[in-house]
């Protein structure tokens, strides 16, 4: 059996006045959902364990079966998994956002549109400036890069930048948790104000001004931690020889690797409604012929959940329905062994509030000769009433693999 998860981020989401009270997934017409949910067994996830924020980097990793309790460190390390730097036991890896200051206000976590050429060479400069045995920037891609602190602590209060839009930044800087982390925050904070003396006459910066752009004239460090603890699924699940992950995000990337996953990247992923649909099924397919698993994301949903896009997620779950989930099941019999296919979203990302909830999602396991219950359609709704119930923890991939 070759196992294949179809993970749509942020497709599940609330009931619309609009839609005449019916959820995205009940209102829009997804013949191959449905198919899969009506031959195969249906049940709710919960993804996001108590005590959690429901980012996309938690569902994941939950959804793998990873007890968050254990691996959670944050996005420094799955950032630096992503952009393929190994880190040491006793390495900090910590998120660096190139941010935009005006004066004394936080203007932008993204400089709005920087370049990843530009970031690069912002960051081999402040690598230059500031780096040195305990102190390494890593070029990541676009605003979004990596500081790694040799011996740092992560006991640490730090603010996403994305949270602080237009607010006086100095109020959150970050700080030391405990006293053991106060000489990392020391050094962060130096780190810090030095970038801002060096970025601000920047010729790239002084170029972007004239041009109306936003400078990058501070770094943001956050989300610290260390290399998490994961064993790779083909450890846990012997029957998985080789598997591997395909998607246009960095945190997703980052997971596959330390999963033991190899990353395949597709021409023509964006990350957004424009995605090539077909492109990343077809590399699913291929992929399949020679491996056991492939975890398939496909972020396009979330940006049209977070965008409040109605319209927009309507076109990227019939995207999703009909380019993608119909490419993979006209190509189920030509596998030399039986496939075993699960659908879900991560969470959900409801277009009338914007961001993620940590509400329980529907699944759907198919497999031919799998046992299949009453459910008829994909959504939300139906799946309450499948035959696996309410699961958490990793008792969804048990499901899954022990097939
Ligand atoms: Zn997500």
């Amino acid at each position: 059996m070759k196992h294949l998860i179809l993970l749509c981020d942020g497709m599940a989401d609330w009931p619309c006045e609009e839609l005449g009270g019916k959820t995205l997934l009940q209102h829009v017409d997804t013949p191959h959902f449905d198919w899969l949910a009506k031959h195969g067994r249906n049940g709710l996830l919960k993804t996001i364990p108590e005590g959690f924020h429901p980012g996309s980097e938690v569902a994941n990793s939950s959804i793998l079966g990873y007890d968050q309790n254990v691996v959670y460190e944050g996005r420094g390390p799955l950032e630096a998994a992503s952009i393929g730097v190994e880190l040491a036991e006793d390495d900090l890896a910590l998120r660096c956002n190139l941010v935009c200051l005006e004066g004394e206000l936080l203007k932008n976590h993204s400089c709005g549109r920087l370049e990843t050429e530009e970031g690069d060479v912002l960051i081999r400069f402040l690598q230059e400036n500031l780096g040195s045995d305990k102190v390494h920037f890593y070029t990541g891609v676009q605003y979004r890069h990596l500081l790694v602190i040799k011996g740092g602590n992560k006991d640490l209060r730090c603010t996403p930048p994305h949270d602080i839009p237009l607010k006086p930044w100095r109020d959150y800087m970050l700080e030391a948790d405990c006293p053991e982390a106060e000489e990392t925050a020391r050094l962060l904070t130096d780190l810090i104000l030095r970038s801002q003396e060096l970025l601000a006459n920047h010729p790239l910066n002084i170029e972007r001004q004239q041009k109306g752009l936003d400078p990058a004239n501070s770094i943001w460090p956050w989300g610290g931690g260390y290399r998490p603890k994961m064993t790779p699924l083909t450890e846990t699940y012997p029957q998985i020889k080789t598997g591997s992950v395909i998607t246009a995000v960095d945190l997703i990337r980052g997971i596959g690797r330390y999963a033991g996953l190899n990353v395949i990247n597709v021409p023509g992923a964006t990350g957004l409604w424009d995605t090539d649909y077909e492109a990343k099924a077809r590399a699913a397919i291929d992929a399949l012929r020679t491996e056991d698993f492939v975890y398939l994301h496909i972020e396009a949903c979330d940006e049209a959940g977070h965008d409040g896009d109605l319209c927009l997620k309507q076109y990227c779950i019939e995207s999703l329905d009909q380019k993608l989930v119909a490419s993979i099941l006209s190509q189920l019999s030509t596998f030399n062994a039986p496939l075993s296919i699960a659908l879900l979203p991560d969470h959900p990302t409801p277009i009338h509030l914007r961001t993620h909830t940590a509400e329980p999602v529907p699944f759907c396991i198919y497999y031919p000769d799998i046992e299949s219950d009453e459910v008829q359609t994909f959504d939300e709704v139906a799946a309450k009433e499948g035959s696996y119930g309410l699961l958490e923890g990793d008792a969804f991939i048990k499901e899954f693999m022990k097939i």
